[in-house]
């Protein structure tokens, strides 16, 4: 069956095949709006593995996402969607660039109903926070559909907050992207991994590319995502990172 390129981004080649999208999770990793870019052999494979076995539980839990099923290696198979430029940002405790952008907050300060934000996806304006007038008068999105996305963000959010506490973990706060099914409906797109989603133990270790944003080294990512997928109980023998 041939695949043909569409797109690659910083973490993932996109290829269609036969009216559906092949994902396929690369090995780079990269930092500080690409400042600091490493290869990680076995990246991919333990984030298509991570990310295949996340829509799973959302699917099972009745949330419809973009996932169809797991490709093998390092690729999960996907329907395509009309992406929505929006990256949605669902904040459990306060981390990151809500410190930065506004002190008042307290780190790890507990966010009760969860906030959710809007960024603009666009490197090169490095995904500027938007608001959602903003996002309505450029026409991004409708009022319903923005309502529903942002329903379905909590809902996602509330799902894998509950089935990560349930293996010991804290869902800190993610980073989700929708887009619209050739119906309108929307539907959770992208990838749910350690690079998309702030997770820690409850002794307070990061299980997330927060291990390489502070200097960690490339092996030590590695093995931080290796850990996050036994932790989900996923079993991914080394040979397999070869694959
Ligand atoms: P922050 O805005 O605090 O840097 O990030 C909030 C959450 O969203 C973190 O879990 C982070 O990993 C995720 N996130 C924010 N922006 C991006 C992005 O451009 N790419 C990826 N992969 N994750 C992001």
């Amino acid at each position: 069956m041939s695949l043909r390129l569409l797109h690659e981004g910083k973490s993932k080649r996109v290829y269609v095949k036969n009216g559906v999208l092949v994902l396929e999770f690369k090995d780079e990793v990269t930092a500080g709006d690409g400042a600091r870019r490493d290869l990680v052999p076995g990246k991919g494979v333990v984030n298509a593995r991570i990310s295949a076995h996340l829509f799973s539980i959302l699917e099972n839990a009745g949330i419809e996402t973009h996932f169809i099923e797991y490709d093998g290696c390092r690729s999960i198979v996907v329907k395509k969607l009309d992406m929505l430029p929006l990256e949605v940002v669902v904040r459990n405790y306060a981390y990151g660039s809500l410190l930065k952008r506004l002190p008042l907050f307290k780190p790890m300060q507990r966010l009760e109903p969860p906030i959710v934000e809007l960024h603009y996806k666009d490197d090169a304006l490095h995904d500027p926070l938007v608001t959602e007038d903003d996002v309505l008068r450029a026409g991004i999105v409708t009022r319903q559909k923005l309502g529903e996305m942002k329903k379905l963000a909590l809902e996602v959010n509330d799902v894998l907050s509950r089935y990560l506490a349930g293996k010991g973990l804290v869902l800190v706060d993610m980073k989700l992207e929708f887009g619209l099914d050739p119906e309108g409906r929307v539907l959770l797109a992208d990838e749910i991994t350690g690079d998309t989603m702030r997770i820690l133990t409850r002794d307070g270790r990061h299980l997330d590319k927060e291990v390489y944003r502070r200097g960690g080294s490339p092996q030590q990512l590695l093995e931080t995502y290796l850990e996050l997928a036994e932790k989900l109980g996923l079993k991914v023998p080394l040979d397999d990172l070869r694959c």
